[in-house]
């Protein structure tokens, strides 16, 4: 019997797990100007420049921790000290103990880890639109997205009529991303308030994703969804990548605020499911304690100065620009930027004028669509050095002056 081998089929777990950012960067076709040096403003890496080193707090905490000259296993869901450091840095968020407290490698996978403990496949969850890639993890396991709006005329507030109506009775979870990526939107206290009020309403859990925690303009206040209500379970993730300036470490972790015990099911389905894995790296988990610790406030007020200044600066020489209409961030690393596209009819989409963009000028940015899955949009990421975005700026304003008409 001689049969040949044929290409072996994949899962449609492993061909609907697609991030479409990795799919722009890494497989993308168009060649930008070979007599113009590319800027790259697409990935929300802040360590790429070498202008945002992590805490010198963080690689002692590693050193300290490689030097123990041991790498066990630990519980699944995190060692407890580890886990105790947590709670104690996230009091902000209300009441924390190291026992409602899940660690994860990195935030996506807290977020993942969460989202899959609430919902089954023939199940929804809602996410919002413009969107960090929600979807990846969920289509190949067959569970529905639905998307809400978020407003760019109302600081990207969300669009809670738009929330409602997506609702059914499969709905299981409400997904927010808060201060946001792609948008820079930071919801004040009233906003959250009335968010709460629809959870509440349609007895849904929160799964918040605040890896930008405190992640804020100077002047702007923030607040945990959590730290405003007494009685909507929510799951709270959040982790190194960002505030610490340390994407490539991946370590993240869950925060379980449970209310009159709805979630004590929640939290053994969470402990299940991190022994999938056996737990985050535990070196990273020894070091956690003394990173938590140890790292100075100016570090952080230092970063996020820095940042304020690239958002004014880039907001500034954008919104002089024919045919764009930036829209200010109050937080996070990024910017969003209409492209009012009726005035450029050369192109028929985002995508197309940003493919364009790359091909004349080297200016390489995300279309908002398919990457966040909103159209009409481009994103820049505000954690490179301040010539670069002046430079970047300039050229898409002779990108602009070429192609618009009036
Ligand atoms: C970067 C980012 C994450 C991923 O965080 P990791 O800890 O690196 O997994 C999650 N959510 C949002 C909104 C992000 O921008």
């Amino acid at each position: 019997m001689s049969r040949n081998w044929v290409k072996i089929k994949i899962s449609d777990y492993a061909r609907l797990s697609v991030n479409p950012l990795r799919k722009i960067t890494q497989e993308q076709k168009v060649e930008p100007n070979p007599l113009k040096r590319s800027i790259t403003l697409q990935l929300g890496d802040p360590t790429i420049f070498g202008n945002f080193p992590p805490p010198i707090s963080l690689i002692n905490a590693l050193n300290n921790a490689v030097h123990r000259d041991k790498f066990p296993y630990n519980l699944s869901y995190g060692k407890y000290e580890s886990r105790k450091a947590v709670a104690e840095y996230s009091k902000h968020q209300g009441l924390v103990t190291a026992d409602d407290v899940i660690l994860a490698s990195g935030c996506s996978h807290a977020m993942e880890m969460c989202v899959l403990t609430l919902t089954a496949s023939g199940e929804n969850v809602l996410i919002p639109k413009p969107c960090y890639n929600y979807k990846t993890w969920l289509d190949g396991v067959k569970i529905e997205t639905r998307a809400y709006n978020l407003n760019p005329e109302q600081s990207w507030n969300i669009d809670l009529k738009d929330m409602e109506s997506l609702i059914d009775e499969k709905t299981r979870c409400i997904i927010v991303n808060n201060p946001g990526n792609p948008c820079g939107n930071v919801f004040s206290k009233d906003h959250i308030i009335d968010l709460l009020a629809l959870a509440e309403k349609h007895k849904l859990p929160i799964v918040a994703d605040e890896i930008y925690e405190h992640f804020v303009f100077p002047g702007i206040e923030y607040h945990s969804i959590s730290s405003l209500s007494k009685t909507v379970p929510i799951l709270t993730c959040s982790g190194l990548s960002k505030r610490f300036l340390v994407p490539g470490i991946r370590m993240g972790w869950i925060i379980i605020h449970d209310r009159n015990d709805s979630l004590s099911e929640v939290k053994q389905g969470l402990r299940n499911v991190s022994a999938r894995i056996l737990g985050p790296n535990s070196t990273v988990q020894y070091a956690l304690p003394e990173i938590l610790q140890n790292t100075q406030q100016q570090f952080f007020v230092n970063k996020m100065m820095k940042i304020a200044c690239n958002a004014e600066l880039a907001y500034g020489l954008l919104n002089q620009i024919p045919g764009l209409k930036p829209i200010k961030p109050r937080g996070s690393m990024y910017m969003m930027i209409k492209i009012e596209l009726e005035k450029f009819p050369e192109f028929k989409s985002c995508m197309e004028f940003t493919q364009q963009l790359i091909r004349e000028q080297s200016v390489l940015v995300f279309p908002s669509y398919p990457c966040f899955n909103y159209p009409g949009f481009m994103r820049i990421v505000l954690t490179v050095t301040n010539d670069m975005i002046e430079e970047a700026c300039a050229r898409i304003k002779e990108f602009c002056e070429t192609h618009v008409v009036n």
